[in-house]
């Protein structure tokens, strides 16, 4: 009897891949542009190379067109970004049509913090994801669209996450979730194209075995996913310490702690790694009230409702001189020691260039001039009786 969706807690490897090679048959059929989303994090490893697996050995028939779409937001872990370049080399060297979604210049994590001058994001405030990954890979949505609806393959499983059962877009960040794992079926256009899911089945076990090469010769793919495993925390005895960890940006202010990295440091090989873990406490600096500027007073919607506007808003000048030294410093810090392992390119020479540009020209946010003060500056809360009280860091 054929392996449905409902087996999927027992499902051994191989019945896992039929299953796979199954649901592309299925939806496949009815499009001749496939593309696959490639973020290099394990799920989306898997994802890729079971499907280059099953259409190199002929188990699934080869669509007209296949794209290799990488979202590439600058931030990734060293070794998963090393993984996922080595793995567009071999892509390309295969023939394969591979597609890079870099956000724009003055979208990208550093430039917009420290050149427009936005905090670091928060839970209230998280405008990183959307624009570091789902628009770049919207984008090349739009361009690669040529009047026909793709089939956008996705990583996604149904694993053990509760969260992603009920709704299987996720946020980043939860439920040992790769951040933004989810963000096709939350936000691509569904104009453009229609959503496939083919590992959704796939139990974490079993993306495991797959990426350590632990299953059947015939199914053995080729690939290097080695590095990616490392991420992960593969030992020596090659089994993977955090199977769920969460990967991300690095230093992701939102995560409650470094996993991936705090992974990797407990292997000497990735010791040189160590000063990326300054960016958290930096991005914590930042926020602080003494590197922001605060809007007092009363500010009225467009219905016409007062309201009380203390608030903490963008990086000071100097706030963002400091954090572009520091990040610099972090990263020649790491590739000082890197020797012929995998650098961090965080900020190319481009990037700093415009982030000095936009501090020269004075850039604030929407709405701010730079002339307000700074948050550690006592101000007035004026009460609707037209009292005045002196108080301390607006929130
Ligand atoms: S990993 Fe963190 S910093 Fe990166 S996009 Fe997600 S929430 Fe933002």
């Amino acid at each position: 009897m054929q392996a449905t969706f409902f087996d999927a807690q027992r499902m051994g490897i191989s019945d896992s891949v039929e299953l796979t090679a199954r649901s592309l048959q299925a939806h496949g059929v009815r499009h001749r542009h496939w593309a696959i989303a490639y973020s290099g994090g394990k799920d989306s490893t898997t994802l890729l190379t079971v499907v280059m697996h099953l259409l190199k050995t002929g188990a699934v028939e080869r669509p007209e067109r296949l794209t290799v779409c990488y979202a590439d937001t600058r931030m990734e872990l060293p070794p998963l970004a090393a993984s996922a370049s080595r793995m567009l080399g071999t892509l390309r060297a295969e023939g394969v049509e591979v597609r890079v979604a870099l956000p724009p210049m003055d979208e990208r994590f550093f430039v917009y913090m420290l050149g427009r001058g936005v905090p670091p994001p928060t839970n209230h405030f998280r405008w990183c994801t959307g624009q570091i990954k789902v628009e770049p890979m919207e984008a090349a949505l739009r361009e690669m669209y040529a009047g026909e609806k793709i089939l956008m393959l996705t990583g996604v499983r149904q694993g053990e996450s509760a969260a992603r059962d009920g709704r299987i877009a996720m946020s980043c960040g939860k439920d040992g979730a790769e951040c933004g794992q989810g963000w096709y079926q939350e936000t691509l256009p569904d104009h453009l194209c229609d959503t496939l899911a083919p590992i959704l089945h796939w139990r974490t076990c079993l993306v495991w075995d797959w990426l350590t090469g632990a299953m059947p010769a015939e199914l053995r793919h080729g690939y290097e996913t080695r590095l990616v495993a490392e991420a992960y925390g593969l030992d020596e005895e090659g089994s993977v310490a955090e199977k769920n960890a969460r990967t991300g940006c690095n230093g992701c202010p939102l995560a409650s702690q470094d996993a991936a990295l705090d992974n990797l440091l407990k292997s000497p090989r990735w010791g040189y790694l160590r000063p990326l873990k300054k960016l958290r406490p930096l991005y914590r600096w930042l926020r602080e009230p003494t590197q922001r500027l605060r809007k007092p007073g009363f500010e009225r919607s467009k219905a016409g409702v007062v309201r009380h506007t203390n608030r903490m808003g963008p990086l000071t000048m100097d706030a963002r001189r400091t954090a572009l030294r520091e990040v610099l410093a972090i990263q020649a810090r790491v590739n000082e020691y890197a020797g012929d392992m995998p650098a961090v390119d965080m900020l190319d020479e481009l990037e700093v260039a415009r982030i000095e540009e936009l501090i020269e020209a004075g850039t604030w946010p929407n709405r701010w001039t730079g002339d307000e003060p700074t948050g550690d500056q006592p101000f007035e809360r004026v009460h609707r009786d037209g009292s005045l009280q002196r108080e301390m860091f607006g929130g």
